[in-house]
């Protein structure tokens, strides 16, 4: 075991054992009613070296902060000292941390008295500095998702006092899970703390870099089990406004940014501890019709032609009410997002089962959008109250709903909505038991492309109100995902579009045409060796559409996990993944013919038809499996994106959008419909319920 010299603290303990100032004494201090308890309350006296010698300093704690602190001696004869004992006690008080400022020109005795009071803290948290504790700044680096991410930790009176990520290479929004975790090992003094639901691999990388820097001071043993208490925010059991929003996803957010716009006060509920949902995973494609961007770009569609893609695509089982109330508003919900959100865009292609080009590209993926979308709703004053779980839509007798129900922290807490609720849930591709409720063939532990949030809360939360469901069996896969973690593989997805890539088997063969709707490719793949499909590009192709450009941290990413291979050689690029060799060469041949002859006999490609090399490389080739993605089926909402009952009547002041919604999509979705849709009905859903009487 290693030794720990207490000395100090003994000493605090010893004289805080002695005095009369007895922990039964300060335990008669009223009782922390609302807030964790973080002290043992009491009276701790520390010892400060200052400039002539001791300054003696006493420092209370009730249960919950630190009360007062006196300096009961000190030796110090520069009168400039005066400033010190006269701000610094004060301003750790109002702090209520020791991270505050020297007195001017008396930054020794400033020093002295933060590093005592630190000390008292520690003493009061119950908390052992351990010898080998040096207080410095400590650098540490893990790898992300996207990269190397590098730590600095500042340890200060032998405490965790700031853990700040000095580079990271994670996707925008997934860094604000870095506050919450650095918050926690403040918290707790150590590195012991959850990963943050939601944004697990860029939280996940910067307590692995905590970890190291401390390994590399040679004191990580002491930080690596939790030794503070976690305070909880505190926030009101019981809340009112005009409309209540459940999920902070992309549908919520459009529905909140409207709401408060026509002037309604809102408060979303968000049970993760960030913002983002599923819409943050997205790709970032939005399609729509009739719009500047397309016009810009000689592209001649119409929402005719979309309403009949989307209804063919979801096999005319659609909604076309829906629908229609869709296409109409898809060129109106990507000039707003250009120019009152500010998303910028910067590439018109088509998806699988379009018949236009008009998946409009979001720069910076989903993650981008949602980010600007909730930096938009900030600037507003949105309220969002984070770790709290909905759990029943309140109704009144006559069956309007009037609030909300949720659980924070454990406890019951109330909000009442003075117009409406809307429900903004998201789908349910990650709860097992919804999933077979519907279709008994999707068995456990299929692969997802779904944040671990998308458990369909809102599906039961709606039918236990009395909501209808519609095209619940209705369960998309996605056919290009990672075979171990089901994240969506984006370069793969949009490589198909692109015209980047072409998609073969193990054998070395096509098997599908590339721009076929999501659902047709997943069977397909389903019926290979291995259900894998693989996508091969080469240095021309990817050079010619931008692939390197747009995916580069992805690919690498894919790389060095060993789902892609980037070999000099077709020959060598095959053997990696085991591919037919021979085959694939004649797979290539025959393509290539048909891309100088302008027309794919076999699989009648769509659009992207080109030649590749059978020598120039460098040869790319992603694996990639099916996973499921999307949920077509919900809850069944009108065009106001008022939720209907199972008798088909309008359940008064209660509203649904997004993808917990059923209806828009039929059987299938289109790639770059989702955008669409969160926007589309999550900006109606938020007009409607902020005049909801
Ligand atoms: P959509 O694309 O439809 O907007 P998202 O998945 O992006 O859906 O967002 C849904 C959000 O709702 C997620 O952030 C999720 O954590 C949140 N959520 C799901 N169930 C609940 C619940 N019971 N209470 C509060 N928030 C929830």
């Amino acid at each position: 075991m290693k030794r720990r010299i207490f000395a100090l603290l003994m000493a605090v303990f010893v004289v805080f054992a002695l005095t009369a100032c007895s922990a039964s004494e300060a335990t008669a201090e009223p009782a922390a009613t609302e807030m964790e308890a973080i002290y043992t309350a009491g009276v701790y006296p520390v010892t400060a070296k200052g400039n002539g010698g001791d300054i003696e300093i006493e420092v209370t704690f009730s249960e919950t902060e630190m009360t007062d602190i006196q300096i009961v001696s000190h030796h110090e004869t520069d009168g400039l000292s005066d400033k010190a004992f006269d701000q610094v006690p004060a301003a750790i008080l109002e702090a209520q941390s020791t991270e505050v400022d020297s007195a001017s020109g008396a930054s020794i005795s400033s020093e002295a008295i933060k590093k005592a009071v630190g000390q008292a803290i520690a003493a009061a948290r119950g908390i052992e500095i351990a010898a080998e504790v040096v207080d410095g700044v400590y650098t540490g680096s893990a790898e992300g998702k996207g990269g190397l991410m590098t730590v600095e930790v500042t340890i200060l009176d032998g405490l965790i006092s700031d853990v700040e990520v000095v580079e990271s290479h994670e996707t925008i929004g997934f860094d604000r899970s870095f506050e919450i975790v650095r918050n926690a090992m403040l918290e707790t003094n150590s590195t012991d703390v959850d990963t943050v639901a939601s944004a697990t691999m860029a939280s996940g990388a910067m307590i692995r870099a905590t970890v190291a820097a401390l390994e590399e001071a040679g004191f990580a043993d002491q930080f690596a089990t939790a030794n503070g208490a976690v305070s909880i925010a505190d926030l009101p059991n019981e809340q009112t406004a005009d409309v209540i929003i459940i999920g902070a996803g992309g549908a919520g957010i459009n529905a909140a940014i409207e709401a408060m716009a026509a002037g309604a006060e809102v408060i979303m509920l968000e049970k993760a501890p960030v913002p983002g949902g599923n819409t943050k995973l997205a790709d970032g494609v939005l399609n729509a019709s009739e719009t500047t961007y397309q016009e810009q770009e000689n592209v001649v569609d119409s929402n005719d032609l979309f309403f009949d893609d989307v209804m063919a695509g979801g096999d005319y089982v659609n909604n076309p009410d829906l629908v229609r109330t869709y296409v109409e508003n898809s060129a109106d919900a990507y000039q707003y997002l250009k120019d009152v959100i500010g998303v910028e865009w910067y590439r018109l292609s088509r998806a699988g089962g379009c018949s236009e080009d008009r998946a409009h590209w979001v720069k910076g993926e989903g993650a981008q959008m949602f980010e600007t979308l909730f930096n938009y709703a900030t600037n507003l004053g949105i309220t969002v109250d984070y770790n709290t779980k909905a759990v029943e839509i309140m109704k009144n007798e006559a069956g309007v709903v009037v609030g909300v129900k949720a659980i924070r922290d454990g406890k019951e807490v109330l909000y009442h909505a003075n117009r409406a609720v809307i429900l903004a849930t998201g789908g349910f591709g990650r709860n097992q038991e919804l999933l077979e409720e519907f279709d008994p063939n999707f068995v456990a532990g299929a692969l997802s492309t779904n944040s671990v949030m998308s458990t369909g809360d809102g599906i039961n939360l709606a039918r236990e109100a009395g909501a209808n469901l519609v095209g619940m069996t209705y369960i998309q896969k996605h056919p290009t995902c990672d075979v171990v973690t089901g994240e969506l593989i984006s370069s793969a997805n949009s490589g198909r579009g692109l015209g980047t890539t072409i998609l073969v088997n193990k054998e070395g063969e096509r098997y599908v045409e590339e721009l076929e709707r999501r659902d047709v490719i997943s069977i397909a793949t389903g019926k290979q060796t291995g259900g894998i499909s693989y996508s091969f590009f080469d240095q021309k192709a990817a050079d010619e559409t931008g692939f390197i450009d747009t995916f580069g941290e992805e690919l690498n990413h894919l790389e060095k996990a060993g789902q892609m291979v980037k070999a000099d050689s077709i020959d060598e690029a095959c053997a990696f993944f085991g591919i037919d060799i021979e085959n694939f060469k004649r797979t290539i041949e025959r393509y290539n013919e048909f891309a100088r002859n302008g027309e794919d006999l076999d699989f009648q490609r769509r659009s992207g038809l080109r030649e590749y090399s059978l020598t120039e490389g460098p040869f790319y080739i992603i694996q990639s499996a099916p996973a499921i993605h999307h949920t077509m089926g919900g809850v069944e909402i009108n065009t106001n994106t008022q939720v209907i009952d199972t008798d088909g009547i309008i359940i008064p002041h209660f509203f649904a959008a997004g993808e917990v919604t059923g209806g828009i999509h039929g059987s299938n979705r289109i790639g770059g419909d989702a955008m669409t849709d969160i926007t589309v009905f999550g900006r109606l859903a938020g007009q409607n319920a902020a005049i909801a009487e």
